[in-house]
């Protein structure tokens, strides 16, 4: 068995947390491939290494001093390595890193610095080569991440070796310009080691044990869930259910090779797997209950609309030329809705409206906005009967108006808009019955 282990910049914000990490690593001697995030918040009111970096950086491109702002980076890494008892000196790295600064290297540079530097101090400390990622991770002249290259090189690379670490984050273009993934991107770099390396599970190591089934700014402590499709995720995902970054998914999921979320700070919990396909039944009809405020929605009229072929193309031709997408599109024998993100929409609502007059010649046009969108996954939805039912009864007797409907032929998800101020009372009334009701 080979595991591919990736630490989130919490696991790994101090010599304490590097600890636990240590301690989960030698564990188990699958876990033989460690990516680490740079060393994250250790208090609510901290800042993350990556942000230090980034502002330092900024002082440096403007022509600015930066010598105390990056002596506090520098004592972010001698914190840690001194509470390790390390006979590690950065010395050397800093003088680069300030050369570099100086000459402008870059704000990609500059930020993946912190997974680097991360990434020499854990090598240390676990006793495991490093590799520096500039070497193995691959970026077109464009910036954009080159897939196949990086796969054959790292390949190539950990062939030979039994244990690594890799830092998270970055990579570089052929010329050795670092370029890194967007924020979060530690976990795309695990996702590229563990399918280089045919690993039999990717653990993504952070400080929650794994997904939740509802937010728990909403509902106090939800359940977790236990194993989750990839599918299942993206639709939570997209409605703001974030754990993962949405990027580190597509590597894996081509070669069927499971994410494993765990929790540092409860590492006996076993957290959520994320899986292509399961018979593993969900422990609740739903999978999770995600949602988004912020939506509007225009509703279009016009009598006979159903003879008319082509309305629905040129009614999405006036947003496409907009550059506004569309979330969703109910429609009616002589209405259609088209559901929007109310912050895209704004600055262009009144040539929106032009346009559809133009075009469509529309008896009238309405526009609501403060529509909240909530979505409620689950791959036991098509195996069970009243799903739906029981949805709408429950909100119902919450008392809230649902003012839209949307249930793809999948029936892995429904799609509830509800208005902005029913928006926790809705989640609310799905959770307690779906899961509050079965415990
Ligand atoms: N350190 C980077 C960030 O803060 C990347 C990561 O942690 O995954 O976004």
């Amino acid at each position: 068995m080979k595991k591919v282990v990736k630490f989130g910049g919490s696991s790994l914000a101090s010599a304490k947390q590097f600890k636990k990490v240590a301690d989960i690593i030698h564990a188990d001697e699958e876990r033989r491939f460690v990516i680490p995030s740079a060393p994250g918040k250790r208090h609510m009111n901290d800042t993350k290494v990556t942000d230090m970096l980034y502002e330092c950086y900024e002082l440096a491109e403007a022509g600015k001093k930066f010598d105390s702002e990056l002596k506090q980076i520098k004592l972010r890494y001698e914190e840690i390595i001194t509470g390790l008892d390390l006979q590690l000196s950065l010395d050397q790295e800093f003088v680069q890193i300030k050369e570099q600064f100086k000459a402008k290297a870059g704000r990609d540079y500059a930020a993946s610095r912190g997974e680097y530097l991360n990434g020499i101090v854990m090598s240390q400390y676990l006793g495991f080569p490093f590799i520096d990622s500039a070497e193995v991770i691959v970026f077109d002249e464009d910036g954009n991440f080159e897939a196949d290259k990086t796969n054959e090189k790292l390949k190539a690379r950990l062939q030979e070796m039994d244990y690594a670490v890799i830092p998270g984050f970055y990579g570089a273009k052929e010329d050795g310009t670092v370029k890194t993934f967007s924020r979060g991107g530690s976990d795309i770099t695990g996702s590229i080691v563990a399918k280089a390396v045919h690993a039999d599970v990717y653990e993504n190591w952070t400080d929650v044990s794994g997904f939740l089934i509802a937010d728990p700014r909403i509902i106090d402590r939800p359940e977790g869930i236990e194993t989750i499709t990839y599918r299942e995720l993206r639709e939570l995902a997209y409605m703001g259910a974030t754990v993962l970054h949405e990027d580190a998914i597509f590597p894996v999921r081509k070669e069927g090779i499971p994410i494993n979320i765990k929790n540092t700070n409860a590492p006996e919990d076993n957290g959520t797997w994320i899986v292509e396909s399961t018979c593993q039944k969900s422990k609740y009809t739903i999978t999770g209950i995600a949602g988004k405020r912020g939506f509007c929605t225009i509703n279009i009229e016009k009598d006979m609309m159903n003879q008319e072929i082509g309305f629905g193309e040129k009614v999405l031709r006036v947003f496409s030329e907009n550059g506004i997408s569309f979330e969703h599109m109910p429609s009616g024998i002589d209405t259609m809705t088209v559901v929007v993100h109310e912050d895209e929409f704004i600055d262009k609502e009144q040539k929106v409206v032009a346009g559809l007059h133009r075009l469509v010649d529309p008896d009238s046009i309405e526009i609501e906005s403060d529509l909240a969108l909530i979505a409620v996954v689950g791959r036991g939805m098509r195996a069970t009967r009243g799903t739906a039912g029981r949805i709408f009864s429950a909100l119902a007797h919450a008392n809230v108006n649902v003012k839209m409907i949307d249930q793809g032929s999948s029936e892995l998800n429904i799609i509830i808009g509800v208005e902005d101020r029913d928006f926790e009372a809705a989640i609310k009334a799905i959770y307690d019955i779906f899961v509050v009701a079965q415990l």
